[in-house]
């Protein structure tokens, strides 16, 4: 039955902008919000058609426009820290993120660094933006992190053994601008670690724990799984599970494409709202560790977690089989068959099979398993009971 409380909310950008052609709606929506406007770009666009095309539209909108392009994928803090600086002159009314995933987050984080000050690391963690940062414009180019929509942003800084979260809903872009085409060139690696991500957040949007509403709370960071946020969440898995293996055989299947983008965008929307749990939990310290793309890790590791959580989510995973195309019409069995269909569809698009062949080593083994635990806000967000021994053994198991 619904009640108030499970139908909840869902956090998103003002507009959503999707489909082909959807990029030439971007000039306008940024001379409405103000008229310095800094692009901070992923530097594969840099001479090509489409940022000239953007920065000649601009132009012819009135706009002064700055653009900025030193993007380090996964985000070092100290090049974060340089490029704020850098951007601090440009004293934008507006900031357009435009790229992969560690371009938008980039922009969210010169956003939020340009209006509240430096350091960053005061910042981590949820909430703790004190208010409303440069407003953002999110164009990716990847299909995805689903930072187009969300409130995070993500880094990686030396000093600590895992990534940092930033989490806020200040920190989700005013306007979205999704268009498949932009995706197109996208490497066949870079087409599976980001589709994987994709498909990671869907499928942990639909399994995470219910959570009792926080009602009234100031800044409700945390919205919790609901009906909407499982509705998309579930259509996301569905889509993605049929485009990515396409998308990754042959980067200009179009209709590959337009699904994946579509696909991302739902499960960034759904995971947004209902969070993300272990293989994110996990692949904080495992990125750290190895310098692996985000989505290699969720990915690799997702199978394993799947495994892990299937006696306190065996209904949930049976309707995950439903929308793959694996149900057995038994709950037990569908839910069994839809780990193994991940876990091929998973090595059919590239992505390794262990933490091994990611670079973890045996000793690695029990120091993931005490950070993991220490990212408390996403453990808790799965149906697990989580000690020791229950990480350890999905850790274990990806390891062998
Ligand atoms: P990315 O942005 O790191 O890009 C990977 C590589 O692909 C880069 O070299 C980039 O230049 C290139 N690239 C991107 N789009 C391309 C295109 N269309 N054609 C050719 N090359 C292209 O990869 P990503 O997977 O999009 O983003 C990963 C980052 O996003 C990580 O830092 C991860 O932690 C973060 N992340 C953020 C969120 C969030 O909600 N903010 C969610 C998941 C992941």
């Amino acid at each position: 039955a619904l009640s108030i409380h499970s139908f909840g909310v869902l956090r998103l950008p003002d507009r959503i902008h999707f489909g082909e052609g959807s990029f030439a709606s971007v000039p306008r929506e940024a001379v409405r919000l103000g008229r310095r406007v800094l692009v901070v770009c992923d530097p594969f666009l840099l001479e090509t058609e489409e940022l000239s095309g953007l920065l000649e539209s601009l132009a012819s909108e009135g706009a002064i426009v700055s653009v900025e392009s030193e993007i380090i994928p996964e985000l070092p803090l100290d090049v974060v820290e340089r490029v704020s600086g850098r951007c601090r002159s440009a004293q934008p009314d507006v900031i357009i993120g435009f790229g992969g995933g560690s371009a938008l987050d980039m922009a969210k984080l010169v956003s939020l660094t340009l209006r509240h000050g430096a350091p960053l690391t005061q910042y981590y963690g949820e909430n703790a933006v004190p208010g409303p940062v440069v407003p953002l414009i999110a164009i990716p180019t990847t299909a995805g992190t689903g930072s187009e929509v969300t409130g995070v942003a993500v880094l990686t800084d030396p000093d600590r053994d895992l990534k940092v979260g930033i989490s806020s809903p200040y920190l989700i872009p005013r306007i979205a601008v999704v268009d498949p085409l932009l995706s197109v060139g996208a490497p066949a690696r870079v087409t599976a670690a980001s589709g994987a991500d994709a498909f990671v957040h869907a499928v942990e949007a639909f399994t995470a724990a219910v959570r009792d509403p926080i009602w009234g709370a100031e800044q409700p960071v945390f919205v919790g799984r609901n009906d909407l946020s499982s509705l998309l969440a579930l259509t996301a898995v569905r889509i993605i599970f049929d485009a990515l293996p396409r998308a990754v055989r042959d980067g200009g299947d179009l209709a590959a494409r337009h699904a994946m983008a579509y696909g991302s965008l739902l499960a960034g929307m759904a995971f947004g709202s209902a969070g993300t749990h272990l293989s994110h939990a996990i692949q904080y310290p495992v990125g750290a560790l190895t310098h692996t793309p985000h989505g290699v890790g969720t990915g690799m590791l997702l199978p394993f977690v799947l495994r892990e959580i299937r006696a306190s989510a065996s209904d949930r995973l049976a309707e995950i089989a439903e929308a793959i195309g694996v149900a057995t019409g038994n709950a037990e069995t569908s839910a069994d068959a839809a780990i193994v269909a991940i876990a091929s569809m998973m090595r059919e698009i590239g992505l390794p099979a262990s933490l091994a062949e990611m670079g973890v080593t045996e000793a690695d083994v029990a120091k993931i398993v005490d950070l993991t635990l220490s990212v408390k806000r996403l453990v808790a967000n799965s149906t697990l009971v989580p000690d020791y021994e229950s990480i350890a053994r999905i850790v274990t198991a990806a390891y062998l």
